[in-house]
């Protein structure tokens, strides 16, 4: 089988796949800092307290959802994340503890009890990435391709056969019964953002090219705290553990204005008031009774840019952080194009609905990186493949295309701007814009102005645009 991507769903992929026995060419195009996977802070999501249950992170992940979330893909991930965890320290990843020796469990946004597992205090993704790429690099049954980029899917008779890849110097074609895109999100398709700069959704537009359905495309969320900043630094996420710990949201007055564990599309839009109404720099994070000790990289990042956090506030605003939507899947990463599969970022189970429960999506990453490793494992070896069925990619996207998402499908959005995106020469941009146009209603991270209010007829409905571009909302399955 063939792995796109080495974030944390990719890597883990792979070597579940190896260790079920599969042979994996796992292909990966940017060094691995560049992954949004090791740039992850907070941690992974899983019931794991004496008192929690994966019943009660269930009802935080649907409530957080906004009544959009699949309920069949709630209860997967909620069930099997702890074991993930553990599965994980059997690989050798060495997650905080506290002074028992227990698994240290923080809390953020949303969540109604400490369950966030973590690792060299914000740097969860670091950690996790390292220790799985060695892991990957030295498996004899895993082939990798560094530094090698899919420029398409190959597709005979209506089934994805393989991946065509360009390699430094050369094009080659790698045949598989299973196909995994695990190729991360397109937050970075908006002008500010958390993410580092492939985020483009590129597994998208190779999967929609290849014929699959996307979904959800309408449903980006945006970082309540992303640092505002003169220099390279704007954008750094401030996670919101740092809030769990006790930092405090403070608008131009000084005053509170928002609960600060609310939610992220809560505490997003009660800053974009703030912002609206006091001007830039009005919205400021209050953490000096927080102990930087646990967050030695946000400490490190702030010091670059001259703000002790002990003594000064730190100026924030929000930036687009994930993508909820994603290549359409079932619960174990199928795509609707048989022998493709996609996980992590890039899919879309149905599981964070309208707006994603801080620190799902590493446990996702996990959850659905092993049952889509088995799936895959399922396929039938290929035909021969053909390099003249594969469509090439779109060109990266310009950085026109990243302020007009800004400026018309950012938080408020409405039907003018959108209008005018559905003219983009970014193939995915416009299909994000016809998937806002379709759903005429405010709910979660998409909040359309001529339409302000949830319309409880569209409870459980989804966005699925077809290979023909159209939209549609259907219930999930
Ligand atoms: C700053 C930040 C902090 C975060 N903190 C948390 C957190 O604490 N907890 C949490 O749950 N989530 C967090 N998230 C979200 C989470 O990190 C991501 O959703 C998750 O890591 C995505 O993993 P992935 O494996 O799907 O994709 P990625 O980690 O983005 O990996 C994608 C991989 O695909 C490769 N690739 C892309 N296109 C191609 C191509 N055409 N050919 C070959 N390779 C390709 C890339 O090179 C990369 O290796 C955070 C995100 C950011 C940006």
């Amino acid at each position: 089988m063939t792995v796109v991507g080495a974030g944390a769903a990719g890597l883990f992929c792979a070597l579940v796949a190896a260790h079920e026995g599969a042979r994996v060419a796992l292909v990966s195009s940017s060094p691995l800092p560049a992954s949004a996977s090791y740039w992850a802070q907070g941690g992974i999501a899983a019931a794991l307290a004496a008192g929690d249950s994966p019943d009660r992170h269930a009802e935080d992940t649907m409530a957080a959802g906004r009544g959009a979330a699949r309920a069949s893909a709630v209860h997967m991930l909620c069930e099997e994340s702890p074991a993930r965890v553990r599965e994980l320290e059997e690989l050798g990843v060495r997650f905080d503890a506290d002074r028992h020796g227990s698994l240290a469990l923080g809390l953020e946004g949303g969540h109604s009890a400490r369950r966030i597992v973590h690792a060299g205090g914000a740097a969860t993704g670091r950690r996790i990435t390292r220790d799985l790429s060695a892991l990957a690099a030295a498996h004899p049954e895993i082939d990798v391709y560094e530094r090698s980029t899919a420029t398409a899917l190959l597709v005979n008779d209506g089934r994805c056969t393989g991946v065509s890849i360009r390699i430094p110097g050369a094009q080659a074609a790698i045949a598989s019964g299973g196909t995994v895109l695990a190729t991360g999100g397109a937050a970075a398709l908006w002008q500010r953002s958390t993410n580092p700069p492939g985020s483009v959704g590129v597994g998208l537009a190779l999967a929609h090219a290849a014929g699959a359905d996307l979904a959800d495309l309408e449903f980006a969320q945006f970082h309540p705290t992303a640092l505002v900043s003169e220099g390279p630094r704007d954008g750094f996420l401030i996670t919101e553990a740092v809030r769990g710990e006790g930092a405090t949201l403070r608008n131009a007055s000084g005053r509170r204005f928002v609960d600060e564990l609310a939610p992220r599309d809560e505490v997003a839009l009660a800053i974009e008031a703030e912002l609206r109404t006091g001007g830039a720099g009005a919205v400021a994070l209050d953490m000096s009774g927080v102990n930087m000790t646990r967050f030695p990289n946000i400490a490190e990042v702030l010091g670059e840019v001259g703000i002790d956090p002990a003594r000064d506030t730190v100026p924030v605003a929000p930036a687009a952080h994930y993508t909820m939507g994603g290549v359409a899947t079932d619960l174990d990463g199928r795509a609707s194009v048989s022998g493709l599969l996609a996980v992590g970022e890039c899919a879309c189970t149905g599981l964070h609905g309208a707006n994603r429960l801080a620190s799902n999506s590493l446990a996702e990453c996990f959850v659905l990186g092993r049952r889509a490793a088995l799936a895959a494992g399922e396929e039938e070896p290929p035909p021969a493949p053909s390099t003249a069925d594969a469509t090439p990619l779109p060109a990266p996207p310009r950085p026109e295309t990243r302020s007009a998402l800004w400026r018309h499908a950012g938080l408020r959005r409405g039907a003018e701007g959108l209008r005018e995106l559905t003219g983009d020469p970014y193939p995915l941009a416009r299909l994000i814009a016809a998937s806002c146009l379709a759903r005429e209603e405010s709910r979660g991270a998409h909040q359309r102005v001529d339409f302000p209010h949830t319309n409880p007829a569209l409870d459980g409905r989804h966005t699925v645009v077809d290979a023909s571009g159209a939209v549609r909302l259907e219930e999930w399955s």
